[in-house]
């Protein structure tokens, strides 16, 4: 399957602690000059544009922590040949920024947000901030995106019994909330494995309170999730299932993470980097070279590669 997806991790930060995300209590981050800078993104994501990206998505750590996050969409959105910006967020701060955002191109949003209960939330993500999240995803809903979604990690024993809660956000909103399968990615979140709710038990869930979810035809933007609605529903529901289901054949993206290295999958290490080329102003043909090699090595790795190892999903962005 040809890449045009680019998965683009801004900063290794997180304003969050997530347990099934960050590896540890967080020592330190990378040091400022180790971030690539707004030009040098740029100009790796008009070199990844011109390998065939037609979609990027901005992530993290959390990409609404870094600086002047608005003034690089603009740039980004300039790139002549991309079709498609979104940004993944935990939504703290995104009330004050939706607004900003949409005005500077980006076309779509998606909040993660796991629990509903203010209790539930500090568990999960070590914090507080659930209104401050609320306040997001209504201020990302008023904007005027092309879509709104809300990533949810559903765990055994922690959140689970929040399915059909979540469910019922998307018949008066026009969200599309989506199941993930929570995915062992490092030694913290490992220490969860049982904690893994399937696709299977969460449609369950949802249909026992909820009644029937009928099934509806994905689009692009719909990547792996299996999509459908409740009857009556002005939102959708999506479930991704990673763990259950195998999707590599299908898989169409490639990584960057915020210093310029290139992750052709999730579970490969990391095999090329734009820094070096970045920072020696090598020419244009360069970077797509390295591009090239980077995309041809993608068939040799899987889910669950004996190559994997840790996945820093915290600051790689999922
Ligand atoms: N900070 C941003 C956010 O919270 O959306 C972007 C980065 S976060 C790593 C991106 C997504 O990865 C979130 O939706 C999060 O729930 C998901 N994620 C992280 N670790 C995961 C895991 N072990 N299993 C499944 N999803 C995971």
């Amino acid at each position: 399957m040809a890449v045009d997806y680019l998965r683009l991790s801004l900063t290794d930060r997180c304003n969050l602690n997530c347990v099934y995300c960050t590896p540890r209590e967080k020592s330190g981050y990378l040091k400022h000059e180790d971030l690539l800078r707004h030009e040098e993104l740029a100009r790796a994501a008009a070199a990844f544009v011109r390998a065939g990206v037609k979609k990027i998505r901005l992530t993290g750590g959390e990409p609404l922590l870094r600086k002047n996050v608005v003034g690089l969409v603009k740039m980004l959105k300039a790139i002549p040949g991309l079709k498609e910006l979104a940004l993944t967020t935990n939504g703290l701060l995104l009330a004050d920024l939706a607004g900003p955002l949409r005005e500077a191109g980006l076309d779509r949003v998606n909040v993660s947000l796991d629990t509903l209960k203010k209790d539930v939330f500090r568990k999960i993500t070590g914090g507080a901030g659930l209104d401050k999240v609320r306040s997001g995803i209504a201020a990302a809903l008023s904007a005027g995106f092309a879509e709104v979604k809300l990533n949810v990690v559903l765990m055994k024993g922690v959140n689970d019994a929040e399915a059909a809660a979540f469910a019922r956000l998307s018949l008066k909103l026009p969200l599309n909330v989506r199941f993930i399968e929570f995915y062992p990615t490092n030694e913290r979140s490992s220490r969860l494995k049982g904690a893994l709710v399937t696709t299977a038990d969460t449609k369950r869930r949802i249909e026992e309170e909820l009644g029937p979810l009928q099934r509806v035809p994905a689009s692009a933007a719909d990547g792996p999730a299996s999509v459908y609605k409740l009857r009556g529903a002005d939102g959708k529901i999506g479930f991704i299932s990673g763990r259950s289901d195998y999707f590599c054949g299908a898989c169409n993206r490639v990584r960057m993470d915020c210093t310029g290295r290139i992750y052709p999958c999730l579970f490969s290490p990391a095999t090329h980097s734009l820094r070096d080329l970045l920072r020696a102003a090598a020419p244009d043909a360069a970077l797509d070279d390295c591009l090239q090699k980077a995309f041809l090595v993608k068939s040799r790795y899987k889910k669950d590669s004996p190559t994997a190892g840790n996945i820093e999903m915290s600051s790689l962005g999922g």
